[in-house]
């Protein structure tokens, strides 16, 4: 369009889009040979987009500008999958503004008539802002799906798919700050007890109660996930000097006899010191070491249950 009757005219209008060009082979290059982009470099490249595109098509033909409003779809596009909603309005509310200038700028002083605007300006605003808002609310109502399936809906807790994850995180979390990452098993003392003497809802209030205190125990070092009816596993990344208080710990908050139903549980753990040769074999030793914690709480839960047993890797 550099050279195209509608194109821009004058040095400055050319020498402004030629280097926007040269701005968008370079930010090319960076993507391809680059490292992958992160949020916020997607971020960046719509603001830049956006901008871009804008500043470039001020300088066209009134009908020139409009048409050329249908590259908003790219940023569009972008937005829809790498950016959150708040960025996406940002985006939609200045192409629509843009849109409906360029349409007044058409209708008050262009070369074509007011029907042939307002259809190509219909058209390009459903192209370009419609389109992507629908696919961006299809893509967030699929992406908490998503995150739903990796919880357990009764405490809120990750299921066993989400603790893999959320594990992994914490494997590389521990491992490059030295710390011994250690797995727990915990299972509550004969709950089958509670169920038959309670009722069901309170079994379901117990297990709840349970979570919560978890959740509360291990917010800021670990991750806890609800893997079985009354069984739940955490991960922590901890000195290795507090891992043994940290296990007391649990043990001692899960059996409070002010509680209205009062449960014991048994703790099984395993401990991958730090510094461990286990660590080299990456995030996948945390399955063996809860392999390993769970049978630690067959023991503790042989000897008597309402405490822990623990092993080192
Ligand atoms: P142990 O001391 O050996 O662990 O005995 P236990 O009774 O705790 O273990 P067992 O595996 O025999 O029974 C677990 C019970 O947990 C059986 C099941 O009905 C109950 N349960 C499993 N999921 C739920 C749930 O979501 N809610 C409630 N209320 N009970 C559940
Ligand atoms: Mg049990
Ligand atoms: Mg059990």
């Amino acid at each position: 369009m550099l050279f195209s009757s509608r194109g821009p005219h004058g040095f400055g209008a050319q020498a402004w889009i030629s280097i926007v060009l040269l701005m968008q082979v370079a930010v090319a290059l960076r993507w391809f040979f680059g490292p992958l982009p992160v949020k916020r470099d997607f971020i960046a490249y719509a603001i830049f987009g956006d901008a871009g595109t804008a500043s470039v098509l001020m300088l066209y033909s009134p009908f020139g500008a409009l048409v050329g409003s249908s590259l908003f779809a790219l940023t569009g596009g972008l937005c829809i999958f790498f950016v959150s909603q708040k960025w996406m309005l940002a985006h939609l509310a200045l192409c629509c503004s843009f849109i409906a200038a360029m349409t007044v700028r058409n209708l008050l002083g262009g070369d074509e008539d007011a029907p042939t605007v307002l259809a190509t300006s219909l058209v390009i605003f459903a192209a370009t802002a419609v389109v992507p808002l629908l696919a961006h609310i299809a893509w967030t109502a699929i992406g908490r799906d998503a995150r739903r399936s990796l919880l357990d809906p009764l405490t809120n807790l990750l299921n066993r798919r989400g603790l893999d994850d959320a594990a992994e995180a914490l494997w590389h979390r521990g491992h490059g700050r030295g710390f011994s990452l250690t797995v727990l098993v915990v299972d509550i003392d004969r709950f089958k007890v509670v169920n038959d003497y309670y009722g069901h809802d309170s079994g379901d209030a117990v297990i709840v109660r349970v979570a919560d205190r978890l959740s509360m125990l291990f917010q800021e070092d670990g991750v806890v996930a609800r893997t079985g009816g009354e069984e739940f596993i955490a991960v922590f990344a901890a000195p290795d000097a507090m891992v043994h208080e940290r296990i007391d710990d649990v043990v001692n908050t899960l059996n409070n006899s002010s509680d209205p139903i009062p449960i014991t549980v048994s703790v099984g753990a395993c401990v991958l010191a730090s510094p461990s040769s286990l660590w080299v074999d990456g995030p996948s030793v945390i399955n063996k070491a809860g392999r390993i914690a769970d049978s630690m709480m067959y023991r503790a839960k042989l000897d008597g249950g309402n405490r822990s047993s623990t092993t080192k890797l």
